[in-house]
């Protein structure tokens, strides 16, 4: 079985590096399967390899060709790219586990041949009992070998009974499966625990065991970073592997995502999907620098391009204990994605056809003003959706005031907004100056003279820099603001 004094490993040779993303097409991409495919890549890219991508579609029903068009546009937008897929096939294709029978063919047949399978005819229930009666007299749940030793009349007769057949890998012997995992060191795992398990199901598709290990083998994937969910798969592939003499990759069983509360990331955590954080403006970069530190450390702590996130990474550096989601950092890499954009590049995300907004905003600003909008609101906006706000504040009219605009607008004293109403026609494009000329006035300074201008001329309490909003809009909005903002003021002495 090519068993060595240290375990399975895979044979040292000079092949090239390969790694893989193999997501199911049974829904759209979350930041738990983004992560995983991310890392592959990032690995790949550091060590100089090839990264693949492989669609595990091998369940009809739930598997469905949208998502798989969608998990290839949405990885693409993201900055993933692949040298062989479902859509770029090589010599070790076709790379989508339903066009793969005659390879899955091929080695069942060897599997049989060498006489390391068996049929199972166990039903559903029969299987549901014995492993209730197992944990019931504590012992770890594996299949009770009923259907192992069966003769070869025993299987007939079942045949003919109509009984359908799923096909079991043997496992025997009381050695030990040990290898050394990429992320969690050492691993050992007791042939004795593992029962026979099922390599192909009864309606003849492959369990996922089989064609996963397999495809890896064939495709010549060298290294593979997965979720620690599939931990106690690895050493029944690993067996499995080397039953067929195929070469076994390295794995690597990274730590699950969770979210601030320590629950695995669920729907109450916010945003968790790809295409919906996508839609709210986020920029792949940020995504991609807020998902390749969770469970991955970097020494530098800023922002990074792709390259540099690839030549900094290490497997050394991914972590065992849970990686933590939370909203706040990615917002901060949002920020940092834009701060490392120019003023052009935010103006086309903010206003070009792939603005999840532009329709809202083409609606709300003044034509002729988008542009000048953008470079306003630049520092002020994290994801799409802020610029919305900031269109409303800024360019509609009457001007909506928020709650916190309100109360500083009914504390202030009357006389301000009409020391500023007085002086605009002599200061029209110069804020600094009206200011001055409003402090002069009224003996008013600091806080208590910019908090109440802020809210009269932008409706809110903070905002862009305000020479640049009263430049933006110009004398005759400013009076018209003035005007309603001095109706709201000294409301609450009622
Ligand atoms: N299709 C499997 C999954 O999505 C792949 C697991 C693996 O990476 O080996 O969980």
């Amino acid at each position: 079985m090519g068993r060595t004094e240290t375990g399975y490993h895979p044979p040292m040779s000079a092949t090239v590096i390969r790694t893989r993303f193999a997501p199911s097409p049974t829904g759209f991409l979350h930041l738990g399967n983004v992560r995983t495919a991310l890392f592959n890549f990032l690995a790949a890219r550091l060590l100089g390899g090839e990264f693949i991508l492989r669609s595990e579609d091998t369940d009809a029903e739930r598997s469905r060709d949208e998502y798989l068009d969608a998990l290839l546009t949405d990885l693409r937008w993201l900055g993933i790219s692949w040298s062989a897929g479902p859509d770029a096939d090589d010599s070790h294709g076709p790379y989508q586990q339903s066009l793969r029978g005659a390879a899955y063919a091929k080695h069942y047949a060897l599997l049989e041949a060498a006489g390391h399978t068996y049929p199972c005819f166990c039903s559903a229930t029969e299987l549901a009992v014995a492993r209730k009666a197992q944990l019931a007299s504590g012992r770890p749940p594996r299949y009770p070998g009923t259907c192992r030793e069966l003769s070869a009349e025993e299987r007939a007769e079942r045949a003919a009974a109509g009984r359908a057949a799923t096909l079991r890998f043997k496992v025997s012997g009381e050695d030990s499966v040990r290898f050394q995992d990429l992320v969690r060191g050492p691993q050992r795992f007791e042939l004795a625990d593992i029962g026979d398990f099922v390599i192909r199901r009864s309606d003849g598709t492959p369990a996922f065991f089989f064609s996963n290990a397999v495809d890896d083998a064939l495709m010549g994937i060298t290294h593979v970073l997965r979720g620690e969910d599939h931990l106690s798969n690895t050493p029944r592939q690993i067996i499995m592997l080397a039953a067929l003499e195929l070469p076994i990759p390295r794995y690597g069983h990274i730590s699950m995502v969770v979210a601030d509360d320590g629950a695995p990331l669920s729907k109450r955590h916010g945003s968790t999907g790809l295409r919906e954080l996508r839609s709210f403006g986020y920029l792949p970069l940020a995504i991609c620098n807020h998902l390749a530190r969770l469970g991955h450390v970097y020494d530098d702590p800023g922002f990074m391009s792709m390259n540099a996130l690839a030549d900094n990474f290490s497997l050394e550096r991914l972590g065992r204990s849970p990686a933590r989601h939370d909203t706040t950092q990615l917002r901060h890499w949002q920020k940092e994605a834009l701060a490392h954009g120019d003023a052009e590049a935010f103006a086309s995300w903010l206003l070009g056809s792939e603005s999840p907004v532009g329709d809202e905003l083409a609606a709300l600003l003044p034509d002729g003003r988008e542009q000048a909008f953008a470079e306003l609101v630049r520092d002020n906006v994290e994801v799409a959706g802020d610029a919305l706000h900031w269109a409303a504040q800024l360019c509609s009219s009457p001007m909506p005031v928020t709650s916190a605009a309100l109360e500083v607008l009914r504390a202030c004293e009357p006389r301000l907004i009409d020391a500023a109403i007085r002086q605009i026609d002599a200061h029209p494009d110069d804020f600094r100056a009206l200011a001055v000329a409003v402090r002069a006035d009224t003996g008013l300074a600091g806080k208590a003279l910019f908090m109440p201008l802020r809210a009269a001329l932008t409706g809110d309490t903070h905002g862009p820099e305000m020479a640049r909003v009263y430049h933006f809009l110009g004398p005759g909005e400013v009076s018209a603001r003035l005007a309603q903002a001095r109706s709201l003021v000294g409301l609450s002495v009622s």
